[in-house]
């Protein structure tokens, strides 16, 4: 398997190219490092799913938190997807994209009552209500503002995704959704309460998952459920799945989305309810890549010691290999015949976690631009300021044009928010 597929990425004429713009010419023009994603794969992807999912009525509601730049999300609202946020900052991207509240679903263990406010006020299209307690707070808050809270319970089927621990989210013992047995109860609650408004049912299990069967046996779970309502004279609209469709990093089989649609749309098949989708990871990792220079290469003085590539990105720009112990392609930008050697690619921030990848073979000289591959998820979204390092950019390729998304952070940025103490 070529580490390009599923990207998209190409050399032509030994330089890496995405669509039909050259990396280079994206560092050369706005410096490194900067995250670079591809538009038209974002429409193909989103454009498979709605092949995959043919056979059943569904929406795409994209998962904001996996990228929440302002171009990506208007490149979706322009595709027709509607938005899965989990906060109210979330919900102010997707307006200032130009999308519309009424696509919106809120999901999040934590809404405040800021929050909560502020989708009600602007029509959010759907809650998906973690606890007894939320479900209290926004019929409250409904009442308090004269409207009516459309609602949807997460239910947690307790089935293991199989994926890494921190991105599995529908166990038991983790903290998200409802059990089964007490979603019923909160149903019945919701049912008899005038300003709550049963819309549908939902839960996400976790992410990166790459086999149908667990996301299946949480549809199953849900479809009994949506049984034991309707015995009770409680309807349900609509059956949102969430995300966590796996993609390839490097070596891993991707879930089969046409399979899985499929399977879905067996299981629905006779049933009233549209299926709802919530991909994050699955629409935006693979459009982007992380651009980085080589500063200094620090070669090892004993055998068995790594040989260090020190890079102008670091665990601030991408956390991901020291978080969840992802492991990112890294490719050249322009390709050498030069002979290749084990490589960690290191940054400079003061961290011995702070590393993008170990133990790669490349040919590298200072200078050179690499790419970080499959970071267009989870990558920019989890950026900080640690060690006071800027923010790095975005930029959002359209066949050989591209255009900066964000712009890069200045130390002014950073400094505008403090103060030094009042003299006293
Ligand atoms: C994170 C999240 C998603 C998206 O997950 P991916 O693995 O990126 O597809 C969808 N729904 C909810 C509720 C989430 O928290």
């Amino acid at each position: 398997m070529s580490t390009l597929a599923d990207t998209p990425l190409a050399y032509v004429d030994g330089q890496l190219r995405m669509e039909g713009a050259a990396l280079s010419d994206i560092a050369d023009a706005v410096g490194t490092p900067v995250y670079v994603y591809s538009s038209e794969y974002i429409v193909d992807r989103l454009n498979a799913f709605a092949t995959a999912f043919a056979g059943v009525p569904h929406r795409v509601h994209y998962s904001v938190k996996a990228n929440s730049n302002l171009a990506i999300l208007a490149l979706c609202h322009a595709q027709g997807a509607g938005f899965d946020i989990v906060s109210g900052g979330e919900l102010s991207r997707v307006l200032a994209a130009g999308g519309n509240a009424e696509d919106v679903i809120f999901s999040g263990v934590g809404k405040s009552t800021e929050e909560i406010d502020f989708a009600l006020k602007v029509g959010i299209g759907c809650f998906n209500v973690e606890s007894p307690g939320e479900m209290a707070r926004i019929a409250n808050r409904a009442s308090v503002l004269g409207t009516t809270a459309p609602v949807s319970i997460r239910v947690n089927p307790d089935v293991d995704p199989k994926t890494h621990p921190y991105i599995s989210t529908g166990l038991q013992q983790n903290k998200f959704g409802v059990p089964v047995e007490a979603a019923l109860d909160l149903y019945r609650d919701a049912a008899s309460n005038p300003t709550l408004s049963i819309r549908g049912i939902d839960c996400h299990i976790g992410s990166q998952i790459t086999s149908p069967e667990p996301l299946l046996e949480a549809l199953s779970c849900l479809i009994d459920l949506i049984d034991k309502l309707a015995n009770e004279g409680i309807d349900i609209e609509h059956v949102d799945l969430g995300g966590g469709m796996g993609i390839r990093y490097s070596d891993e089989t991707p879930l089969d989305l046409e399979n899985y649609g499929r399977q879905v749309a067996d299981l629905m098949s006779g049933r009233p309810q549209q299926i709802l989708l919530e991909p994050g990871r699955s629409i935006v990792a693979n459009s982007g890549v992380l651009l980085t220079r080589v500063e200094y290469l620090k070669v090892a003085g004993k055998t068995n010691a790594p040989n260090f590539a020190v890079v102008d990105a670091a665990m601030n720009d991408l956390i991901r290999p020291a978080l969840y112990q992802a492991e990112h392609t890294v490719v050249p930008v322009t390709e050498s015949p030069a002979e290749e050697q084990n490589w960690d690619i290191v940054g400079p921030v003061c961290e011995s976690a702070d590393f993008l990848a170990k133990n790669r073979l490349l040919a590298l000289n200072e200078g050179d631009l690499v790419a970080v591959t499959t970071t267009g998820a989870y990558g920019m979204v989890q950026a900080s300021n640690y060690n006071s390092r800027n923010r790095a950019c975005e930029v959002l390729v359209n066949g050989d044009a591209f255009s900066v998304v964000r712009r890069r952070e200045t130390i002014e940025d950073q400094l505008r928010l403090e103060r030094l103490p009042d003299e006293t």
